[in-house]
């Protein structure tokens, strides 16, 4: 039987060759390689979808993370709160600006952080909060940035898993200081490479941005600051703001993937997400069991491909062992990487493969 792949980015490519193949031809006869039209395009355009006033097209997810911290100061003897389950992009931000990552637990439920255990861990040196949407489902973001501003902190949301979803209404990307977004291939919006971006309704941050990402030069040749080599390749831009017209209904089918798995999966010790009143983007649909790798070998036994997001915690990578955590210091991360599976899902899986998965999935001799 043919396997059923978990996520299909040539499917993706193939749908929409013809707009994206011409996008691409345009830019590579333009002459013009780094900057110019197509970035400010595909700037104005995502500003314009997720409603804010700036954005500023940067090369990846992680680069938008560290400019956003640098452009609000955030830096030595500093403490900036992340979700201890998270991927370690958010964390690498924090330690490589040289501030100290502060990690909270997320509630089992929602898979993201609590306005409570966020006010839990401010002290006198948190400068700034980094809330991630994981998995597409927006987390509480106007509560905490109402004690954000209480404590006189700044918020940066980790929207790299969420584009398109809303929190109360509003889609993501203007709620707190500064948005940071990745436009990695694998992301509901996805690059056919590298890209990233930076949204914000305030223009002195948006101008930082613009500046920082760009050697700190706001003219050729004249720096204002120590700024980065981080822009977004024109080439880039010009396949994005192909995709960005799909994204809608891309994201729709994600949610109709996502509503049969709800209904049709009823295996009783298998935890379906919850789903909450907001609109999600359905990036990763994660179940729950307590025999994950079993349930792994079963579904890759039926050439059903699924994916663990994530199987080691940040504080557990030998990356942060300088740091001191030690297991079952955060353990509720530590249930989620035990018991976490990401079952396939994406705009191109067809109906017949969600069914094989539901199938797969309550056969499980548990
Ligand atoms: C993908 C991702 C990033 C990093 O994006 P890149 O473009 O790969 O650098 C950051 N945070 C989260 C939560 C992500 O899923």
């Amino acid at each position: 039987m043919s396997n059923v792949v978990f996520l299909d980015l040539g499917a993706a490519y193939r749908e929409l060759h013809k707009e994206i193949d011409e996008a691409v031809a345009r830019v590579l006869s333009s002459g013009w390689y780094i900057g110019g039209e197509e970035v400010s395009n595909f700037e104005s355009a995502f500003a314009n979808y997720v409603g804010v006033n700036r954005s500023v097209g940067v090369a990846n997810g992680l680069d938008a993370l560290i400019l956003s911290l640098k452009a609000l100061g955030v830096g030595p003897g500093d403490e900036v709160i992340v979700p201890s389950n998270t991927y370690i992009a958010t964390w690498l931000a924090v330690t490589e600006v040289g501030a100290t990552v502060v990690p909270v637990e997320p509630d089992l439920d929602s898979f993201n952080i609590s306005p409570l255990a966020v006010e839990d861990a401010i002290t006198s040196r948190t400068r700034a909060i980094i809330v991630v949407h994981l998995y597409g489902r927006s987390a509480q973001i106007n509560s905490i940035n109402d004690i954000a501003k209480r404590n006189d902190l700044r918020v940066i949301e980790d929207a790299a898993q969420c584009h398109g979803a809303e929190h109360e209404g509003q889609r993501i990307g203007g709620h707190s200081d500064i948005v940071a977004w990745s436009f990695y291939p694998g992301k509901n919006l996805g690059a056919l490479g590298d890209g990233g971006a930076i949204t914000t309704n305030n223009r002195e941050l948006a101008e930082k941005i613009t500046v920082l990402r760009n050697y700190g030069s706001d003219k050729k040749y004249t720096n204002l600051v120590r700024g980065m080599n981080s822009r977004l390749d024109p080439i880039q831009a010009a396949i994005l703001n192909v995709k960005l017209k799909y994204l809608t209904e891309w994201n729709l089918r994600r949610a109709k993937i996502a509503a049969t798995y709800s209904a049709e999966i009823t295996h009783p010790s298998i935890k379906t997400p919850s789903m909450g009143p907001d609109v999600h983007a359905w990036h990763l649909y994660v179940v729950r069991s307590h025999r994950r790798d079993d349930l792994l070998a079963h579904l890759q036994d039926k050439s059903i491909e699924c994916l663990i997001h994530y199987p080691i915690p940040p504080h557990m990578q030998r990356a942060y062992r300088d740091h001191g955590f030690n297991e079952g210091q955060f353990p509720v991360s530590e249930i989620l990487h035990r018991e976490v599976l990401s079952l396939p899902i994406g705009p191109h899986l067809s109906e017949a493969d969600v069914e094989r998965v539901v199938t797969a999935v309550n056969d499980f001799d548990d």
